[in-house]
This record gives C-alpha cells, sequence and structure tokens, in this order.
C-alpha cells in the first residue's frame, strides 16, 4: 500500500489533479491526502473547480493566500511540513510550476520523503519568471521526474540529469487526460456567445505588472475586436489594474473567470485563442484552435515548431498581423502530447517504484 500526500492551490493544479485523482481513485493499492495550499485568487472559484470535476474534498486546507511570494512559500513550507509529519506518506505528490509546487518539494526533501513531480522538465529559459524558477528548483529536488513531452525530456538531459539520482519518466501530458474527459461534460456559460469569436485570457505578471505591455495586448485586442468578438474571461489581478487604468477597451466582452467545463465550451467554439497562459496554448491544440501566444517565449515549442501557435510577446502591430495574416497548420493530427493515459502511466511508474 502506497500512502501519497498530494500538494495544490492553483488553478491548473486543480485540472491536473482532478484528471489523476480519478486514476488513483481505481487503484486500491493507493491512499491519497489532499492538500489545498490556498494559492488560488478566489476561494469560490476554487470550490467550483473541486466540485465540477469531482476531485475529492482536501484534507487539508491551509488558506495561504494574497502574500508576497516569499511569504507565501514560506508559511506553505512550514504548513506542508506540519502534515508530512503527521501523515508520513511514501511520496509527495506536486504539479506544475507554483509556489505551492516548490514549497511542497522543500518540505518533502527535508524529511526525506520522495518526491513525485508532475509536469517536470519544462523550461521557458527566462528565469525573470517566478514560474521557471519554481520548477528549475522542484525539478533538482525530486525523485521521479513525469515528463509530458520529449522536449521536457531533452531540456533535463541538457541539463545533466542523467548523472543525477533520480528517475525520468515520460508520461505525457496529463492536461490532454482532462481534456479529453471534460470535453463531454462541457457546459454553456452564462452569456450568448457570438457565432465567431476569439478567446482570450491575460493574467500572467510579465504583462499585467507592465503597464506598457499591458496597454500594448488591450489595445491590439480592442482593434481586433472591431470586427471579431473578443471574450475575455478576466483574471482578477488583471481586473484590478485595469480598474485602476484609463485602458480603452470598450470592445471587448470581459466576464468573470469561469469554471473549467464552461472554458471547455468555449474552447470547443472559438475560432482562435489568444492568451499568456501556459495551460490554454495545449488547450487550444487540443480543441483544434490555433493559439496566438502573448508572451516572449513558450515551454511548449513543439506548438510553435509545428505551426499550431505563433509567439507575439505584446506588440501591438505583431498582434494584430499575426491575427490578420499568418497561416497556422490546421491539420491537428499529430500526437505531441500523449494519447490522454498521462495519469494511468504515472500511477503504474509509481507503483513499480
Ligand atoms: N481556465 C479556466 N477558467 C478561466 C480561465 C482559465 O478554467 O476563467 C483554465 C484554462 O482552461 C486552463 C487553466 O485554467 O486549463 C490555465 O490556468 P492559468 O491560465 O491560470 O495558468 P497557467 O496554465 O498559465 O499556469
Amino acid at each position: 500500500m502506497i500512502k501519497l500526500v498530494t500538494i495544490v492551490g492553483a488553478r491548473p493544479q486543480f485540472i491536473k489533479a482532478a484528471a489523476l485523482s480519478r486514476e488513483i481513485a481505481k487503484n486500491d493499492n493507493i491512499t491519497e491526502i489532499i492538500v489545498h495550499t490556498g494559492q488560488h485568487f478566489d476561494a469560490n472559484m476554487s470550490d467550483i473547480f473541486f466540485n465540477e470535476m469531482n476531485i475529492p474534498k482536501p484534507d487539508y486546507n491551509l488558506n495561504i493566500n494574497g502574500l508576497n511570494h516569499g511569504a507565501m512559500t514560506g508559511q506553505m513550507l512550514e504548513k506542508i511540513e506540519e502534515v508530512l509529519i503527521t501523515e508520513k506518506p511514501d511520496w509527495v505528490l506536486i504539479y506544475g510550476d507554483t509556489n505551492s509546487t516548490i514549497a511542497g518539494a522543500l518540505a518533502a526533501k527535508k524529511l526525506h520523503i520522495k518526491i513525485a513531480h508532475v509536469e517536470a522538465g519544462l523550461r521557458s529559459f527566462n528565469m525573470q519568471m517566478p514560474e521557471e524558477i519554481n520548477r528549475i528548483l522542484t525539478d533538482r529536488i525530486s525523485d521521479i521526474l513525469f515528463c509530458p513531452t520529449y522536449t521536457a525530456v531533452k531540456n533535463l538531459l541538457n541539463e545533466g540529469y542523467d548523472n543525477i539520482d533520480c528517475k525520468i519518466a515520460k508520461s505525457g501530458d496529463i492536461m490532454q487526460d482532462a481534456a479529453m474527459f471534460y470535453s463531454q461534460k462541457e457546459q454553456k456559460p452564462h452569456i450568448n456567445l457570438p457565432n465567431n469569436f476569439i478567446l482570450a485570457t491575460i493574467h500572467r505578471a510579465e504583462n499585467t505588472d507592465n503597464p506598457k505591455r499591458l496597454s500594448s495586448i488591450l489595445e491590439a485586442l480592442n482593434e481586433i475586436a472591431i470586427t471579431t468578438p473578443i471574450i475575455l474571461p478576466l483574471h482578477p489581478r488583471t481586473a484590478n489594474i485595469i480598474d485602476k487604468s484609463d485602458f480603452e477597451i470598450n470592445n471587448l466582452t470581459i466576464i468573470k473567470p469561469v469554471g473549467y467545463l464552461e472554458m471547455v465550451y468555449m474552447l470547443n467554439r472559438c475560432d482562435m485563442v489568444m492568451t499568456d497562459s501556459g495551460g490554454l496554448q495545449k488547450e487550444a491544440f487540443f480543441f483544434k484552435k490555433p493559439c496566438v501566444t502573448l508572451r516572449d517565449e513558450t515551454e511548449w515549442i513543439e506548438l510553435i515548431e509545428n505551426n499550431f501557435n505563433q509567439i507575439v510577446g505584446a506588440n501591438k502591430s505583431k498582434i494584430i498581423n499575426t491575427y490578420k495574416n499568418h497561416k497556422f497548420n490546421n491539420d491537428f493530427n499529430i500526437d505531441l502530447y500523449g494519447n490522454g493515459k498521462a495519469a494511468e502511466n504515472i500511477i503504474k511508474q509509481l507503483i513499480k517504484q
């Protein structure tokens, strides 16, 4: 019997945990204890994710949020350590690249508890990003690194991981599992959707905390929206900044963040995705939509190499030109992220260890 403590705290982690917890529940040899750090921006939204995706209720709610990075990570470290001392798991399971991820890894390592990192090996090569710092440090102290793609495996080998005492496993992408499963369960959002629209999101610190970048992105979207409607479920961080500014965004349809099943509904129906989100770039591909990425780099370079995605940064004319003129690859018949069996692969590997 294996005992796992799973750490979650941010929106994409709920989606990944939903996919993996379903697989864990099928297996009598695993007990899962879920720790919710509270990092997510909005308690209501977090409940919606847990309910609609049938994630088991967290065994521990740490309620740590609204703090600077150091304070947030520090408090998580302290509280997660207490949980691990009480629960004495065989493994700590962590996802992605957030403060919850690095805090979980650090707490486990110092207690000599084995760490399984899901979504290991990703790199943007931009050390200004908090996510890049978190993922590099987490990978380095993890015992088993579940990589979603060959690119992720290659990144680790380039960093000398074949000389490090850890196991690298290419599992496929757990977001693909979630997209395939929840695509059947889509829910109509509470707005009237136009026939042809662009689905957009903006939440990355590099955009929201830089007024020049944010205004340039918003001006581009606002101009495109004169002819093609843009639906923008807006992260509260971005909404706060926009509220305090005088950006002209009259043409955009701004809505509150939505649950994943509503997101899936819109992904199924939109014509294009414009985003600075990591997860959404892949979802665009899963739902066979071209993606314009509002960042200067991406961890998902196979999307760029295959011309499903274009990196445009925050450059207004580049955003507009790419939207108007770029011919994207529309043959999505290629396996980049596995076949929706990442959860099964991960569980098989964990049981083998
Ligand atoms: N998402 C959602 N509702 C929203 C916005 C995003 O369910 O209003 C989903 C989105 O489909 C993707 C995930 O949240 O699965 C991405 O989260 P986010 O953009 O916060 O993070 P990132 O992927 O950049 O870490």
